[in-house]
C-alpha cells in the first residue's frame, strides 16, 4: 500500500516546505487511540494535583517557546505577524486557564430526600478525537486539547494537512510536559480524520459546514458526543446613528485583516438609512480597506497576508468577473501584488442581489458584501438571512436601538461596537444554525462537553 505524503508549504513563498510527514493509515489510527486509552486511565487515576502539575509545566513550555511558534505559524499560514503574536499570548493564557481549572469543583452535593447523600459528579468521557482547520493552527487545538485534558481525558489530534508543523511543534512540547500517548498527533486527510472520528469516545471537529455535517452524522450513528464548529457569513448590522469612520475602520479590520481567512471575518455589512447614508458608508469602508497594508506576513506593518492555496486565491480572483454578471461593482482598486504567493487584493462589493453566492455561501476570503436597508427591521432581517449563525456585529449610539437589535439576532455571539473577530477566551464560543452543532466551546462549557455526568445516591 502506497503511503500518502503530506507536505505543509509556505503561503507567501509555495516553493518552501515548512513540514512534511507521512499520512497515518486509516487502519493504523485505532491503534494511536488504544494507547491514549491506556495513557487515559493513568491521567485519571493520577488524581487532580498532578493533572494541573503537568498542566501548568505545559503552559510554562508553551510561553517559553512563543517567539518559535510565531515564527512557524506566520511561515505555515501566512498569519501576519501582529496577529500569530496575537494568538500564541491567547494561546497562553488559555493553557494557563486550563490548568488551574483541573482543580475546579466536579460536581456539588444535592439535599437527599431521604437522607444519606446524593451528589453529582463529572467524569472523562476517555479519549477525545480533536479535528481542526490550518488557520488557528495552535490556538484551535490547544482550546480544544486543553479542557479535555483538563477533565481527565486524552486526546488525539488530527490537524489539517496545511498546518501539521505547529500541531507537530504542540504535540513536542507536550511530550516534554506530559505522559507519554496522552495527546497523539496523527496526520492525514479526510480518511485519517473519519478512522479517527469512528474511534473515539468523545469528537470535537472545527471546519467546513461540509465537513461539519459529515462527522455529526458519523459521530451521532454510533451516539459518541459530538460538537462541531463550521462556517459563517457574519453581518455587520450598522445603525443610522453610527459613526461613519470609525465603524468602517472596525469593519474593515474584521472582514479583511488575515485575508479574511476567520471564521468570525464579517462577510457581510448592512447599512441602515436612506441612499447617502449607503453610499457614504460605502466609500469609508473601501477606503479603510484601501489602508490596511498587504505584503509579507512576516512584516509586522502588514495586515493582509497571502491566501492558504492557490484554490481560494483563484475563488477571490473570480470575483469581478461573478459581481459584474450579477449586476454589482467592485468599490475597491487593486493595488500591486507581490510577484510569489498566492495574494489576491481585498474586495468591497455593493449591489449584489440577496442570492448571490457572494451573500449566501462562505468564501472564507478577504471579500466583504454591502448591503442596504431602509430602516432597523429590514436590516436584522438581511444580517439574519443565511443559514448561518456565529455571529452579529451590531454599531450605533444609542443604547436603546442597539439592545433592541441584539435582542432581536439569533447569532450565537453578538458583538456590540465591537469587531466579530475575537472573542475573551474564557467565555462560550460557538454559533447556530449551520455554524454549530452541539456544546459550545472555550471557557467552562469546554468543561461539561469533554465530561460525563453520573448522579450518585448513598442511601442512609
Ligand atoms: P476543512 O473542513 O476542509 O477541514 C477541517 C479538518 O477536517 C481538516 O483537518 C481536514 O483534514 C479534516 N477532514 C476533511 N474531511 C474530513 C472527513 N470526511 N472526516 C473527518 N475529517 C475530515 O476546513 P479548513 O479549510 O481546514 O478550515 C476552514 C473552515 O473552518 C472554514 O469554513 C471556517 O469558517 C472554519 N472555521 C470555523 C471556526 C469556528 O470556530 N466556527 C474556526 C476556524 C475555522
Amino acid at each position: 500500500m502506497n503511503t500518502m505524503r503530506v507536505v505543509s508549504t509556505n503561503p507567501t513563498r509555495p516553493t518552501e516546505i515548512v513540514a512534511a510527514a507521512d499520512a497515518l493509515p486509516a487502519a493504523r489510527v485505532e491503534v494511536v487511540v488504544q494507547r491514549a486509552r491506556v495513557a487515559q486511565r493513568s491521567w485519571w487515576d493520577a488524581g487532580a494535583g498532578p493533572r494541573s502539575d503537568a498542566m501548568t509545566r505545559f503552559a510554562q513550555r508553551l510561553a517559553e517557546n512563543t517567539e518559535r511558534l510565531v515564527d512557524l505559524m506566520v511561515a505555515e499560514v501566512g498569519k501576519p505577524l501582529i496577529e500569530a503574536r496575537g494568538e500564541m499570548a491567547r494561546a497562553v493564557k488559555i493553557a494557563d486557564f486550563y490548568a488551574q481549572q483541573t482543580l475546579a469543583p466536579v460536581g456539588y452535593a444535592h439535599p437527599p430526600s431521604l437522607g444519606g447523600l446524593l451528589w453529582h459528579e463529572r467524569r472523562p468521557h476517555g479519549v477525545a478525537g480533536i479535528v481542526t482547520p490550518w488557520n488557528f493552527p495552535i490556538a484551535i487545538p490547544l482550546w480544544k486539547a486543553l479542557p479535555a485534558l483538563a477533565a481527565g481525558n486524552a486526546v488525539v489530534l488530527k490537524p489539517s494537512p496545511d498546518s501539521i508543523g505547529s500541531a507537530q511543534a504542540l504535540a513536542d512540547l507536550v511530550r516534554d510536559t506530559m505522559p507519554a500517548d496522552l495527546f497523539s498527533v496523527v496526520v492525514g486527510g479526510a480518511e485519517t480524520g473519519r478512522a479517527l472520528v469512528d474511534a473515539v469516545d468523545v469528537v470535537s471537529f472545527t471546519g467546513s459546514e461540509a465537513v461539519g455535517r459529515t462527522v455529526v452524522q458519523a459521530a451521532a450513528a454510533r451516539m459518541c458526543p459530538v460538537q462541531t464548529e463550521m462556517g459563517g457569513q457574519n453581518a455587520a448590522l450598522v445603525l443610522p446613528d453610527a459613526d461613519i469612520e470609525s465603524t468602517a475602520a472596525m469593519i474593515a479590520g474584521a472582514g479583511i485583516a488575515f485575508a479574511g481567512q476567520k471564521c468570525t471575518a464579517t462577510r457581510r455589512v448592512v447599512v441602515v438609512g436612506d441612499d447617502a447614508r449607503h453610499a457614504a458608508f460605502a466609500d469609508a469602508l473601501t477606503a479603510a480597506v484601501h489602508s490596511l497594508e498587504l505584503g509579507d506576513p512576516r512584516d509586522a506593518s502588514i495586515k493582509v497576508g497571502p491566501l492558504i492555496s492557490a484554490r481560494t486565491r483563484d475563488a477571490v480572483l473570480a470575483v469581478p468577473d461573478l459581481v459584474a454578471s450579477e449586476g454589482g461593482r467592485v468599490l475597491t482598486t487593486p493595488s500591486p501584488l507581490p510577484d510569489e504567493g498566492w495574494f489576491a487584493a481585498p474586495l468591497v462589493v455593493d449591489g449584489v442581489p440577496f442570492e448571490s453566492s457572494l451573500v449566501t455561501e462562505e468564501l472564507f476570503g478577504p471579500v466583504v458584501v454591502v448591503q442596504r436597508a431602509t430602516d432597523a427591521q429590514a436590516g436584522i432581517a438581511l444580517a439574519e438571512g443565511t443559514r448561518f449563525g456565529l455571529v452579529t456585529g451590531i454599531y450605533g449610539r444609542d443604547a436603546g436601538p442597539l439592545l433592541d437589535a441584539a435582542r432581536r439576532v439569533g447569532a450565537g455571539m453578538i458583538k456590540i461596537n465591537a469587531p466579530t473577530t475575537g472573542v475573551d477566551y474564557y467565555a462560550p464560543f460557538g454559533g447556530e444554525g449551520a455554524s454549530s452543532y452541539g456544546a459550545r466551546e472555550q471557557g467552562l462549557a469546554a468543561l461539561d462537553f469533554y465530561s460525563s455526568t453520573h448522579t450518585i445516591t448513598f442511601a442512609s
